[in-house]
């Protein structure tokens, strides 16, 4: 077996879904949301599998997504991007990550990385050759600064991976500090690859920004998306990559290796769903948002310290202050003795991790968050 994968225990996303299956638990750790998601988008994909062609799409995607793309994030993100040149439709942000990885990535090449991280990120910068050079960043703001950057870019760094918002912590990065990292791209020529899936869910008034609309980062950026996070529809697996044609042309090398192709009938719904209109985004923030206004304020009358969360599916609490000094076994804990589901955040490290953030999941129906604020009061008192 290769050894990068040999030396990895299975993901924490599958060890806690599987407990929460076996053990009957609420699921608040692998993040999808409890309703059935859009209807008129799942529709679309019906007919699609009934009527449409159900043979291999093109390798780049199928031409009306990729026009639904770039009109998406021109109108969204004022993003003007060739749907010819610069967009590509992949299964999931998942391979969109594989394919820029091991289309981008020399043996030796340094690539900045920024903990808390997502998990597939390490073994695949690994898998592709690539030597991780990662800054922590500190609780609970988990911002960048000058002073991190500049210890972890050097002229033998290659790409940097950002994920914005940032899957755990939920945090968005603040523009200022964006225009930090553009500006260590720049002085280093640096290829940045921004996961942005969770672009669409930013709380509390916030706009996404997106790293490749900073001076400089148009020609330098990798952007990926995944519809699964815009439409709540998580087991799709249909990403997107867009980037200036030289990049693109690289990740399109590697993903007609990868999987080549995503199943049609999901690209047409995708095609679709992309174009609906503002209210149906606005009203998906505002319904995220109460549902994380809900868990946030039952967590903290049960005496949790909660960390802000500015986007994402996700919210997170320190349980430091409860006495607890180890995230895995707090959530061992919770699975087993209280019947709830939560990932520890240690998971998301390299070295030197946080050890007292347990992740939450709130897009749930409110009934179901109330069961887990119980049982979560529960472990708060340490009861039995
Ligand atoms: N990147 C981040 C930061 C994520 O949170 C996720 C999924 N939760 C992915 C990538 C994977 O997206 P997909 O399911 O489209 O592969
Ligand atoms: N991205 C999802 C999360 O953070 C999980 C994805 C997975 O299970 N691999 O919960």
């Amino acid at each position: 077996m290769n050894p990068v994968l040999a030396a990895l225990p299975t993901t924490i996303f599958t060890v806690m879904s599987g407990l929460a299956r076996e053990l009957g638990a609420i699921n608040l750790g692998q993040g999808f949301p409890d309703d059935p998601g859009p209807e008129d988008v799942r529709e679309r994909a019906a007919e699609a599998v009934r009527d449409g062609d159900n043979q291999y799409p093109p390798m780049m995607g199928l031409p009306t997504l990729r026009a639904a793309i770039a009109a998406h994030y021109a109108r969204h993100q004022d993003l003007h991007l060739d749907p010819q040149t610069e967009v590509m439709v992949t299964s999931g942000a998942t391979e969109a990550l594989a394919a820029s990885l091991l289309g981008l990535i020399a043996p030796g090449d340094e690539v900045v990385l920024f903990a808390p991280l997502y998990d597939a990120y390490l073994p695949l910068v690994r898998r592709a050759g690539g030597i991780p050079r990662i800054v922590n960043l500190a609780p609970p703001h988990f911002q960048l600064d000058a002073e991190a950057l500049a210890r972890a870019f050097s002229d033998r760094t290659r790409l940097v991976i950002l994920n914005n918002p940032l899957n755990p912590s939920a945090t968005v990065f603040a523009e200022e500090n964006l225009a930090l990292l553009a500006e260590a791209c720049r002085r280093h020529d640096v290829v940045a690859i921004c996961d942005e899936v969770w672009e669409h869910i930013v709380f509390d008034g916030r706009t996404h920004c997106p790293l490749m609309a900073l001076p400089g980062m148009r020609e330098r950026t990798v952007k990926i998306g995944s519809a699964g996070k815009i439409f709540g529809l998580t087991g799709w697996k249909v990403g997107f990559v867009m980037a200036a044609p030289p990049l693109l042309k690289a990740v399109a090398s590697a993903h007609q290796f990868l999987t080549f192709t995503t199943p049609p009938c999901l690209q047409t719904a995708v095609a679709y769903g992309l174009g609906k209109e503002d209210g149906y985004f606005s009203d998906m923030r505002t319904r995220f948002a109460r549902s994380r206004d809900r868990l946030s304020a039952g967590l903290a009358a049960r005496g949790f310290t909660v960390l802000p969360s500015a986007g994402t599916y996700f919210l997170n609490v320190d349980i430091a202050p409860l006495g607890w000094d180890d995230d895995v076994a707090f959530c061992q804990n919770l699975v087993r003795r209280h019947g709830v589901a939560a990932i520890p955040v240690s998971a998301f490290y390299d070295a030197d991790p946080v050890r007292t953030i347990v992740r939450l999941c709130f897009a749930k129906q409110d009934s179901v968050l109330d069961a887990a604020l119980d049982r979560l009061g529960d472990a708060a008192r340490g009861a039995a």
